[in-house]
């Protein structure tokens, strides 16, 4: 993973002339190209560790099982919000773990806990680092020292119940590596976040992460049955179960808690069958609202798609201008042009995944209920583009960044009765707290996790940054954005989290009370308070 930003260093980043183009005409580009520094000269503190604590420290992990090299900080020091990448680019990292720690299970765990106690140093787990709201930050809080607790070697398939249909894994394990472990069994997880390339199970349930299939697979607190925590006081073994009524689901308070109680360690999960079959589709609306009003319909007649995204106008007409219309030729690019008649459309995206009769009766009463919403069925040109795609928007954000462009995302959910005014109240708030940074952008949004009573909504932003205040000119946007989502009945995260980003808003959502609960919990199972300081309960 490159340190400044996404994916492999072998991947090639270069946005294509006619999106340059179009960026430099409806936001405006850098004057120069603004690369990241080197990573020599990325700025970090010395470590505070003494020589003492890092030998206890290999004394329980192994020599290689503790590292403070450079590199290894610098990879530790964030993940991979907007912040986070502006900070590394510009080789000023908020702060990096003194050392970054492997365990290898639960007995070093223990023993580390026990060490880190004693020591005051505050332990972050470190999954796949892809977080987006500042949960792998490296805050020490009032501890001596910080340090990085990666759960690569937590990793592989310890179990697979084929009868069952469910899967044993360590927490560290890499959703790819288990994705190709399952297909060669015939067998998926349906879990596929954006970040998929990088993302960890054990992250993913730390996260309440959604995957782009969840309206089929479900979010992963629908994929986990049982779980191992390792807490500093307490060890938590929730076996698999298909349902329990032993009391409130304590698996439900551990999917979520970000690190904050302890390490998950291990994870049962549910699978599926393999789709035999894969239907990407395209689907115009005339308008959001009839494209709402057709999602809502189809999760109501148990039609809905695997993979559902609709984007609103704005969403389409830049999606369409930044692939060039010779990417969705065809049928598309006519009904596009058809549509320009109507002066614009909403383009949304149905993945049909299965086999057989279910999967044809599913898609005929699903294309059935588009046409009683009004849409337009354009073919599978842009449902397999996407699909192509479906991973490649981080490595364009490391190039707009390399422009001077912001790009930036955030998520909420509410229930369908609030959504309308949701999505304008929110784009709004985004719209108008860039104006007034003076760098007026580009605001989209696509609905694209479905359920019966509600949705979620992504809003991306796309902006000139403002030279010499990129923090400030986030911070404002984000500000904004939380406080009309909380105002407008939304949840403050529906996907990526609260970490540090958004626990300023996490008591005005589940209420003191709530908080109070979940702080009394941690209290219990990390009573020195060295579980990832700063995140989900911090109150700002
Ligand atoms: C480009 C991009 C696209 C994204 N797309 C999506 C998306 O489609 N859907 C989505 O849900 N999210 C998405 N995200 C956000 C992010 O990928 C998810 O939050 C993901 O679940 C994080 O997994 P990770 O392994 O990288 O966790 P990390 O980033 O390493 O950690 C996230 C949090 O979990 C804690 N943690 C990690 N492992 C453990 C463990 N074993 N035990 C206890 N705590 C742990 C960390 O301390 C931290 O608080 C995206 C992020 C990026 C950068």
């Amino acid at each position: 993973m490159r340190w400044w930003g996404w994916g492999d260093a072998a991947h090639p980043t270069a946005l294509p002339g006619h999106a340059l183009a179009f960026l430099r005409e409806t936001v405006g580009l850098a004057p120069r190209a603004r690369p990241p520094v080197a990573l020599a000269n990325v700025r970090l503190g010395s470590s505070t560790l003494g020589e003492v604590t890092l030998a206890r420290l290999r004394s329980i992990l192994g020599v290689d099982g503790v590292r403070d090299e450079h590199a290894e900080r610098v990879l530790h020091a964030a993940g991979k919000g907007y912040p986070d990448l502006v900070r590394m680019r510009a080789g000023e990292p908020e702060g990096a773990p003194d050392a970054v720690l492997y365990p290898a299970g639960h007995e070093q765990l223990r023993a580390l806990f026990e060490l880190c106690a004693q020591r005051s140093l505050a332990l972050v787990p470190f999954g796949g680092g892809t977080s987006v709201v500042g949960g792998v930050a490296p805050l020490r809080g009032e501890h001596a020292g910080v340090l990085a607790l990666d759960t690569s070697r937590m990793a592989g398939v310890l179990e697979l119940d084929a009868q069952s249909a469910t899967v044993t894994v360590g927490a560290g394990t890499r959703a790819p590596a288990l994705e190709r472990h399952l297909a060669a069994r015939g067998l998926t997880l349906g879990h596929f976040p954006q970040s998929f390339e990088y993302v960890s199970l054990g992250g993913c349930a730390a996260t309440r992460s959604a995957g782009q299939a969840s309206s089929g697979y479900g979010a992963i607190e629908r994929l986990v049955l049982g779980l191992r925590l390792a807490a500093p006081a307490a060890e938590l073994e929730l076996k698999a179960l298909p349902a329990s009524a032993a009391g409130p689901d304590l698996r439900q308070l551990v999917v979520g808690s970000e690190g904050t109680l302890g390490v998950i360690s291990e994870l049962s999960l549910r699978v599926r069958p393999a789709p035999r079959e894969r239907v990407y589709e395209g689907v115009f609306f005339e308008d959001f609202a009839a494209g709402v009003q057709t999602l809502r319909a189809l999760a109501r007649e148990h039609a809905l798609a695997e993979v559902v995204r609709l984007s609103d106008r704005q969403e389409t007409r830049v999606s369409l201008a930044l692939a060039g219309l010779g990417a969705v030729k065809g049928r598309l690019g006519r009904a596009y042009l058809a549509l320009r008649g109507m002066r614009a459309g909403c383009l949304a995206i149905l993945g049909f995944e299965g086999a057989g009769e279910e999967l044809a009766c599913r898609r005929r009463r699903a294309l059935s209920l588009v046409r009683d919403g009004g849409g337009l069925a354009v073919g599978r040109s842009p449902g397999e583009a996407w699909l192509r795609g479906r991973f490649s928007a981080p490595y364009l954000r490391d190039e707009l960044l390399t422009h001077g462009v912001m790009v930036e995302t955030l998520e909420t959910a509410c229930q369908w009765s609030e959504l309308p005014r949701l999505h304008r109240s929110v784009g709004a708030a985004i719209a108008g707290a860039l104006d007034r940074c003076g760098t007026p952008g580009l605001v989209m949004c696509h609905v694209s996790h479905v359920y019966d009573s509600g949705a979620s909504l992504y809003f991306t932003l796309i902006a000139r940054q403002r030279e010499g205040d990129e923090i400030g000119q986030w911070r404002a946007v984000k500000d904004a954005a939380g406080e009309a989502i909380l105002a407008g009945a939304g949840t403050i995260t529906h996907h990526h989290g609260v970490g540090r980003d958004h626990a300023p808003w996490l008591a005005r959502e589940i209420g003191e009370g709530g908080v109070a609960a979940l702080a009394a919990l941690k209290a219990e199972l990390d009573p020195a308070g060295i579980m990832n300081p700063g995140k989900l309960l911090f109150r700002g």
